[in-house]
């Protein structure tokens, strides 16, 4: 099992991101894997997709994927919650990481394609 970063449900698969955290910029040049689930990924890159088109300014804050300080996005979440089973909930993300999740979601929609050919 798999916790997403930005939701914390549990699932078997997450969706590989890859971010560019700044504090690990010397150990993880190459950036760090988060792992979000299939919703949040959806809202997250529905998110990248109206920024790139509408360029708000956003407001500056903390990632919730990053950490970096920066302009953020509001993304539109659901929590897994004990009491009401799901909450809504808004997760900040940065350009960078929005980005991430663009280029997540592609890959991730590939593989999805490639595994049904292979199960057909
Ligand atoms: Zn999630
Ligand atoms: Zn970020």
């Amino acid at each position: 099992m798999a916790d997403c970063d930005l939701c914390s449900v549990s699932i078997p698969t997450v969706v590989p991101v890859r971010v560019f955290v700044p504090r690990f910029e010397n150990s993880y040049p190459e950036g760090i894997w988060k792992g979000l689930c299939e919703p949040c990924l959806k809202a997250a890159k529905e998110t990248a997709d109206r920024f790139t088109t509408f360029s708000a300014s956003g407001t500056v804050g903390k990632c919730d994927l990053c950490s970096a300080v920066a302009q953020l996005q509001p993304v539109q979440i659901s929590r897994p919650s004990f009491s009401k089973g799901e909450e809504e909930d808004t997760a900040m993300l940065c350009k960078k990481c929005l980005a991430a999740v663009q280029e997540a979601d592609k890959s991730w929609q590939r593989q999805k394609e490639k595994e049904q050919h292979e199960h057909h």
